[in-house]
């Protein structure tokens, strides 16, 4: 293999973007490591194939690793035991803008450690997957759009990754002290069922599951949405999930919908984040962009959604069915404490404060109960779906 010849003022150019992009990379800070090997930037020539993006995901079965690219490639994949690393090296090939800039991902969870890409000459590209354990591995490019996918699979009798095992789950009641979050015309305040609610769950999931549970606030105490974030990820919590209440100006509007981190489904779910992101004076559409971007979040994102389906199937099932109301569904939209929060994450809205109906059924502690009970069922399920006993 030909040695890169050094280029050093690239290698400092790279340094001082790296620090300006550095805190982006550092939400990683654990696992972040600097580039092993300087990039070469290579001139883009149209008749490449360019490498866009490379995505992972996770499953019980193993991880998948999908590099985007512009169009087909030649392309060999090779496993080298002694430095554990699964090495494919990409012919007629240059790095895209994004990758560049990053050439190096720290991963948790699954069975890659480390992704690194690095161009060679003006035509080659070689990424490493340095896994910490590997069976085999699979292979094959799909087109439309085309893209390399690259299956690992766990040896036969491996331990089932930490990940895939739900540990501590943090439960983030909505609002708290100074902030009442929705009221009704009669003075029922969000912050306080969200608060009851949120107490039931505890203890649900501590008996029924047998699962740490930690709450953001188990009073009635203002806590900001930063420090919500921080108490999940400081505690490296499994899963994420706040409660909340919804409220509408029309009275009219009732129901409960389930939310995930992204670029908001409509309109209505773009002013929800809105209203919850109130505390953060954060433009809601502003971080959308930075939402979209992350790769690392690929597999939060994911088991996100997975934990939504169910949670909302949940509700569905155990609450909707005895409490008639609108099934509103998954959305998403972009939540402060669902972009910060390093692991999956959700928010329920459940039942609308201003609607008389929902808000006289939200008074009623069997509703909460039965509430609590339906989101235990969605957490439930979706340990379940990870198959291990998790
Ligand atoms: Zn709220």
């Amino acid at each position: 293999m030909r040695q890169p010849t050094p280029h050093y003022y690239p290698l400092v150019l790279f340094c001082f973007i790296a620090l300006f992009i550095g805190k982006s990379v550092l939400v990683y800070a654990e696992e972040a490591v600097s580039p092993s090997a300087p990039i070469i930037l290579a001139k883009n020539q149209p008749t490449h194939t360019v490498v866009n993006k490379i995505r992972h995901s996770n499953s019980a079965k193993g991880t998948r690793v999908v590099i985007d690219l512009t169009r087909s490639v030649s392309y060999a994949v090779t496993r080298d035991p002694s430095s554990q690393t699964l090495l494919v090296k990409l012919e007629e090939a240059v790095l895209g803008k994004y990758l560049k800039l990053r050439p190096s991902y720290a991963m948790t969870g699954n069975l890659i450690d480390k992704i690194e890409v690095t161009q060679r000459g003006d035509k080659t590209v070689y990424i490493s997957l340095l896994y910490k354990q590997l069976g085999s591995h699979k292979h094959l490019i799909l087109e439309h759009p085309d893209r390399l996918v690259i299956d690992l699979f766990p040896p036969e009798a491996m331990p089932p990754p930490v990940a895939f095992s739900i540990q501590t789950i943090v439960i983030d009641p909505g609002h708290g002290g100074k902030d009442p979050g929705a009221r009704s015309r009669g003075g029922l305040e969000e912050k306080d069922i969200a608060l009851d609610i949120s107490r039931r769950l505890k203890k649900l999931v501590e008996s029924r599951l047998n699962k740490k549970v930690i709450m953001t606030r188990d009073e009635d105490v203002f806590i900001t949405l930063k420090r919500r974030t921080e108490i999940a990820n400081e505690n490296k919590a499994d899963l994420f999930v706040s409660v909340h209440i919804n409220s509408s100006v029309s009275g009219k509007l009732r129901g409960i919908e389930v939310y995930l981190l992204g670029k908001a489904s409509d309109k209505r779910a773009l002013s929800v984040a809105a209203r919850e992101n109130a505390e953060t004076h954060k433009d809601v559409v502003g971080f959308e962009e930075i939402i979209l971007n992350d790769l690392e979040k690929d597999f939060t994102r994911k088991a996100s959604l997975e934990l939504a389906h169910f949670t909302n199937d949940a509700l569905k099932r155990n609450l909707i069915s005895k409490y008639p109301t609108k099934a509103l569904g998954v959305k998403r939209a972009p939540f402060y404490v669902l972009n910060h929060t390093e692991m999956p994450a959700i928010l329920a809205e459940i039942s609308f404060i201003s609607n008389r109906k929902e808000e006289k059924r939200l008074k009623n502690p069997q509703y909460r109960q039965r509430a609590a009970e339906a989101l235990l069922k969605g957490i439930e399920s979706y340990i379940h779906s990870l198959g291990v006993g998790a």
